[in-house]
């Protein structure tokens, strides 16, 4: 992902002028084969929007996307039905994202049949090697999704996605809709597939606890930016900026002796409408200076697979 801006045009009643909402401003990354970028940020910091453009779903205003090198702007018909099948999407609610009225073989066979994945007298065993896959029976075929629990439709859903064969899959907070209990049997399953099938993630989440234990990379987005970026390990042990921080300190820890040192932060996230002049994070920074009020930080090396974009590093 290149130089990737999402704008979109709005009327301003009051001011009665065009105004622009920078969803996504010009942010940057890689995400190598069989590996996780763990993309984290609060409603309104552009994370889902980066998602749609990744999938083609939305056109980017400027930047652009490669997969495997190729850009994945102007592609023709073959090009964009082969791209919608090396990128698959895993959705944060598993109820609303399989057909109540298809049984589950019904569901499978669609994108099997869609990418001509296998011919039509291997789909019943395809279907339950996708089950089996995900940790579900071939006794599940014939049911239908109101018949199974969250976790089993995550489970569902994401034997959805595997089942064209995917390069990458977009994870848009595939557990945050579920049971504590359940969600890391979730992030099990997404690393074990990760590690048999060599698929690549993105995987979107607003806070930092659940990216802990999948990413191999870590980009903090913030206001259409992203603040933070780099190895997984260095960002949770050496979190530089003052946002990581905060979010670093208020994701919980399972260890009754450990506290987290709790920075609250000040205010709401700003309009992506009215986004602050400067360093877009400073009216709620404590440790903001005069120059952050004008002057906007970039992304610059901090450590070895690790950058961070404010005045103080
Ligand atoms: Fe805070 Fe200034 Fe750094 Fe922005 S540039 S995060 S306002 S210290």
């Amino acid at each position: 992902v290149v130089n990737l801006k999402k704008y979109f045009e709005i009327y301003d009643v009051k001011s009665k002028e065009k105004k622009y909402v920078k969803a996504v401003d010009g942010i940057s990354f890689t995400i190598n084969v069989g590996e996780t970028l763990g993309l984290v940020g609060e409603s309104g910091s552009g994370k889902t929007t980066t998602g749609k453009m990744i999938l083609n779903l939305m056109k980017p205003t400027s930047g652009d996307i490669f997969l495997e090198g190729k850009s994945i702007k102007n592609l023709n018909k073959k090009e964009m039905r082969s791209l919608r099948k090396d990128i698959q999407v895993v959705f944060q609610n598993p109820y609303a994202a399989l057909d109540p009225k298809m049984t589950i073989r019904d569901i499978l066979i669609e994108p099997l049949s869609i990418h001509k994945i296998v011919s039509k007298y291997e789909y019943n065993n395809e279907v339950k090697r996708l089950l089996n896959m995900v940790g579900l029976s071939e006794k599940d075929m014939n049911k239908f999704p109101y018949e199974f629990s969250g976790g089993q439709r995550q489970r569902i859903g994401i034997a959805k996605a595997i089942a064209v064969k995917p390069k990458f899959i977009i994870c848009d907070e595939p557990v945050s809709a579920l049971d504590v209990s359940v969600q890391s049997q979730i992030l099990n399953l997404l690393c074990e597939l990760q590690r048999d099938l060599k698929i690549s993630y993105l995987f979107i989440a607003h806070g930092l606890s659940v990216i802990r234990h999948v990413s191999d990379k870590v980009a903090i987005m913030y206001l259409g930016n992203i603040v933070e970026y780099g190895d997984a390990k260095s960002v949770f042990d050496y979190g530089a900026h003052p946002y990581t921080k905060a979010l670093i300190s208020s994701a919980p820890i399972p260890d009754p002796k450990r506290k987290n040192n709790g920075i609250i932060l000040k205010g709401e996230v700003p309009s992506p409408i009215n986004i602050p002049e400067g360093c877009p994070f400073h009216p709620r920074c404590k440790d903001a200076i005069e120059i952050c009020k004008n002057k906007k930080p970039f992304l610059r090396k901090i450590k070895e697979d690790h950058m961070a974009a404010c005045h103080l590093i």
